[in-house]
């Protein structure tokens, strides 16, 4: 991700400003290097490294291709410096150990207020220590009046207190997003806790580093748990593109594989994707913008089709044709929209009117229910928008995670969409 530490920021002269920057990216190599355990001989190694930090033509810190890479290749195993609830408000509750959502035997502890499922969790080593940080702090309010939910949302943040200092070194060098709508979570806990002042401007600085660069953890398939997310630091430097040359998974430990998903010639930048690949261009770039405060121009953001794969594209409004509306100008966020076959034009507006209500009815659906939502996308949502939509690809998406293993259903690889065959 796009980085510049504030002290290259301040530096006067070009020549000083480049020593400095070369001696950064210099320290952070030897940090990134030692993270990833690459400092020591080791026989484990399942990669071999080829590539190194350097800066990106887009501005701030990037990864590049030493070597020519082959697509499947690994280019490296990352792990969390620290990981724990996501700080969105709608985030789900759950044991703050396990990740579980549906006990019934939820508890908060009595010494810090953070929600449990179980003694074991409680009497694990993660709990013990969120719960050596919290129970320290002199509450302001009996402990069982501390909300859980508030308290969780922050729990991230506080657990970058326990790093060392090296940990402490390489997580401040990444890029914060510095502004007011960052932190909160961690301003909320003031109203429950006395924390001491340079504690607490760690804890927000964290968060501003979270929102900036943190991963959405995986789920393994089939279980339902509270969202995560992790500050995986080497992939942190990854700059963002809406066609990535990379794909990440995630193993049982946390752990996060990068792998190469097409040829990267050497002296190439290494991409990941910040945002919903099967999004179309208006979804990304409004996402990109509020999220990572960038507008992506990237070569699939400024083709209105998006390579043919009309992710945006809605039905044009002219009840004789079956063509699709498409942004003229995509890289314009008010840009007029037109059809592919009449060439009918329509403002701006009147698309995120239908935008909008297309995005309340995808709220309202009841994703427990199966083949009810089979019989949506079949009957209604393509009255409205053609298959090739990012609505009915989500959609499809959902009904393999829900049912792509479960006894009685296949695929069927005609129209795409799942089906009962008893
Ligand atoms: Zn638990
Ligand atoms: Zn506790
Ligand atoms: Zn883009
Ligand atoms: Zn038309």
């Amino acid at each position: 991700m796009c980085i510049i530490a504030a002290t290259v920021q301040c530096s006067t002269g070009t020549g000083r400003v480049a020593t400095d920057r070369m001696m950064l990216i210099e320290q952070l190599s030897l940090m990134v290097k030692r993270h990833l355990g690459l400092d020591t001989f080791t026989d484990d190694l399942q990669y071999s490294t080829k590539w190194a930090i350097y800066e990106s033509p887009l501005g701030g810190r990037g990864l590049v291709a030493t070597e020519d890479i082959k697509t499947g290749e690994v280019l490296f195993v990352d792990h969390p410096l620290i990981y724990g609830p996501r700080s969105r408000t709608k985030a789900q509750a759950g044991c703050t150990v396990c990740r579980k959502i549906d006990s019934d035997s939820f508890f908060k502890c009595s010494r810090c207020s953070l929600l449990l499922c179980s003694v074991q969790c409680q009497n694990s080593d993660v709990h013990f220590g969120d719960c050596s940080i919290i129970s320290c702090w002199p509450n302001k309010v009996p402990i069982e009046e501390v909300d859980d939910t508030l308290l969780s949302r922050a729990l991230t943040s506080i657990r970058a207190v326990l790093l060392n200092e090296e940990q402490r070194n390489l997580l401040t060098s990444l890029q914060a997003h510095v502004l007011p709508q960052h932190g909160s979570e961690v301003r909320n806990l003031k109203k429950y806790f006395d924390i001491p002042i340079q504690v607490e401007q760690f804890m927000s600085f964290v968060s501003c580093i979270l929102d900036a660069n943190a991963y959405q953890m995986g789920t393994p398939y089939g279980k339902k748990e509270m969202s995560f997310r992790g500050l995986y630091p080497v992939s942190a430097l990854m700059n963002h593109n809406c066609v990535p040359n990379t794909r990440y998974t995630f193993n049982a430990d946390s752990q996060m594989t990068v792998k190469a998903v097409k040829p990267i010639l050497a002296g190439s930048e290494i991409f990941t994707c910040y945002s919903g690949m099967l999004w179309g261009t208006p979804a990304r770039r409004l996402h990109l913008y509020t999220t990572k405060h960038f507008l992506c121009t990237c070569d699939r953001c400024a083709d209105p089709t998006e390579r043919g794969t009309l992710l945006a594209a809605l039905k044009c409004f002219s009840p004789e044709c079956l063509g699709s509306l498409l942004p003229l100008h995509p890289l314009k966020t008010n840009t007029a929209w037109r059809c592919l076959d009449c060439g009918l034009k329509v403002p701006n507006n009147n698309i995120c009117a239908i935008q909008s209500a297309l995005g309340s009815l995808v709220g309202s659906l009841d994703f427990e229910n199966v083949l009810a939502l089979e019989n949506y996308i079949l009957n209604r949502i393509t009255k409205f928008v053609p298959r090739t939509n990012q609505i009915v690809v989500d959609l499809q998406c959902r009904l393999i995670w829900e049912i792509g293993e479960a006894e009685g259903f296949r695929w069927n690889g005609k129209n795409l969409f799942i089906i009962l065959y008893s």
